[in-house]
């Protein structure tokens, strides 16, 4: 990928467009809704434009356009050969157009570009590999009595409603999209208030490639108000969440208020980075713990938020990752040198120094950060605390920013209680050279995925290929891989007599 400095980042910033209203039935549909919102960019805190809520009557089109198309097939009974086709053409449009897209994503919600551009190629890549699946996926023949023919298919579920939130604009988008439609059902997006530039152009994109009107909808729209509505619009066949637990929560109830809604929730974690004494190449070790902890300003479901070491090793380490936390300093997300841009909203970075006010409080000692920088945008420093008293706020509750708490052991048993000593479910890194050790982790830690010497130096693994399901208040439904297929289809068993 050929560099692009930071001022010709900014002179596109300047000259970007933004498109954030209702796609809907294959073009954009302007709300009527009286509420406007201003989309801020946080690293400078000016709006960057305004646009129209959209409200329930928009999540009704939108609902009503989405029905329609899967009612009458003009997606669903399209051959799976057509299906991949379309989809790895919508592919190819959004990894041309990634630049754009990561702009989008950079302005709304202050990641720095360069991550920005990997999410889109990403959202790329995720289409491209649901688009493969289509024609590949075969459906099971059952052992029968002779007389009979009986196979079991998997068929899609119908509306799918997807709800995505502003930490991975684009990323998210895909993740869900894409399995949704290579299952062959309608969508209907609504991403989050604070980030739906990418979302908009997404569906644009997706229309260019052929994806037939009506088949992915996006409302730009408030939670309370169109997420509350897909939710319990009757027409929704199915949800598709992520963002906190707390609306997971909501979202449960509101599925179930009128109708039997299944839905599939991505929530909040509070993950640890477990050290064991054996832990190869230290330095290495630390910088991956920064990089799993301050990316996207610590802004990650799966952040790894809790550093858990082995005593032997707790203090070297913990000067390591103090060093590569120097790395981060916060600066404009525009300048592909920068790491650490700003969080989301001035109510995000509230609620991250007020946890960083408890911490203190509480008696933890701040190894470095626990401030913000004096310019404008809301920036939070790059924070590590120790001494983290395991029942403290910060040691249990997801913070969903740039703060690590460390937590040291003597044993085993001691690492693995903490690593479980939270609500959530969702990740666990380790780090060891016993494979015995690992093996007792991987199964013992309550997380739905786990990544063992995962160091920043780039490795394929399975590629797309690999799918977790969350545990505990982190939510539930497969996503990812070809598990992630799952979530967005029904089963239906038929036998035939002969
Ligand atoms: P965060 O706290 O990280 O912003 P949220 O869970 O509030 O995460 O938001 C994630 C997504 O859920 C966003 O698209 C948001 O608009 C939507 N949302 C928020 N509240 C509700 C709700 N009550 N019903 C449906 N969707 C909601």
């Amino acid at each position: 990928m050929p560099e692009i400095a930071g001022s010709d980042w900014r002179k596109r910033a300047a000259e970007i467009k933004f498109e954030i209203a209702p796609f809907i039935d294959g073009a954009f549909a302007p709300s009527a809704a009286s509420g406007v919102i201003e989309d801020i960019n946080p690293a400078t805190e000016k709006a960057l434009t305004t646009f129209s809520v959209g409200d329930e009557d928009d999540a009704r089109r939108a609902v009503g356009g989405a029905r329609a198309a899967f009612d009458d097939g003009r997606w669903r009974l399209k051959s799976p050969v057509e299906k991949r086709a379309t989809l790895l053409a919508f592919a190819d449009l959004v990894a041309a157009d990634a630049e754009t897209l990561a702009l989008l994503d950079t302005l709304e919600m202050g990641k720095p570009i360069l991550n920005a551009l990997v999410d889109a190629h990403s959202a790329a890549r995720t289409i491209r590999f649901y688009a493969e699946a289509c024609d590949k996926l075969a459906d099971s023949l059952l052992n029968s009595d002779p007389q009979s023919l009986v196979f079991q298919r998997r068929e899609p579920r119908g509306v799918v409603a997807a709800i995505t939130p502003w930490n991975f604009p684009v990323g998210m988008a895909a993740l869900k999209l894409a399995p949704a439609l290579a299952a062959g059902n309608s969508v209907v997006l609504k991403p989050s208030e604070l980030a739906s530039a990418s979302a908009c152009r997404l569906a644009s994109l997706a229309h260019a490639a052929g994806i037939p009107p009506g088949v992915l909808q996006v409302v730009p729209g408030l939670g309370a108000g169109v997420g509350q509505m897909l939710a319990t619009h009757g027409d929704v066949d199915f949800v598709s969440f992520t963002g906190s637990t707390a609306t997971g929560r909501v979202l449960q109830q509101a599925c179930g208020a009128r109708a039997l809604k299944p839905l599939m929730l991505e929530c909040g974690g509070k993950s640890p980075q477990i050290v064991l004494p054996d832990a190869p190449d230290l330095d290495a070790v630390a910088e991956a713990i920064a990089h799993r902890i301050f990316r996207n300003q610590g802004q990650v479901c799966s952040a790894g938020s809790r550093l858990i070491a082995h005593r032997s090793v707790v203090d070297r380490l913990v000067e390591c990752i103090a060093t590569h936390a120097g790395r981060y300093a916060p600066g404009d997300p525009l300048d592909p040198h920068v790491r650490l841009g700003p969080l989301v909203s001035a109510q995000q970075r509230r609620r991250v120094m007020d946890y960083v006010a408890a911490g203190k409080a509480n008696g933890a000692q701040l190894v470095c950060g626990g401030g913000t920088p004096d310019r404008p945008g809301y920036y939070v420093d790059a924070t590590v605390f120790t001494g983290v008293d395991p029942q403290s706020s910060i040691a249990r509750e997801e913070i969903f920013g740039p703060v690590l708490c460390v937590f040291a052991f003597d044993t085993l048993d001691q690492a693995i209680a903490l690593a479980n000593a939270t609500e959530y479910g969702l990740t666990t890194t380790l780090w060891t050279t016993d494979f015995a050790a690992a093996h007792r982790v991987c199964r013992e830690v309550r997380a739905g995925r786990v990544s063992v010497n995962m160091t920043t130096a780039p490795r394929e693994g399975a590629g797309y290929a690999m799918g977790s399901e969350p545990m505990r208040q982190s939510g539930f439904g497969a996503e990812g891989g070809l598990a992630g297929l799952t979530p967005y289809t029904t089963l239906k068993g038929v036998q035939f007599n002969v």
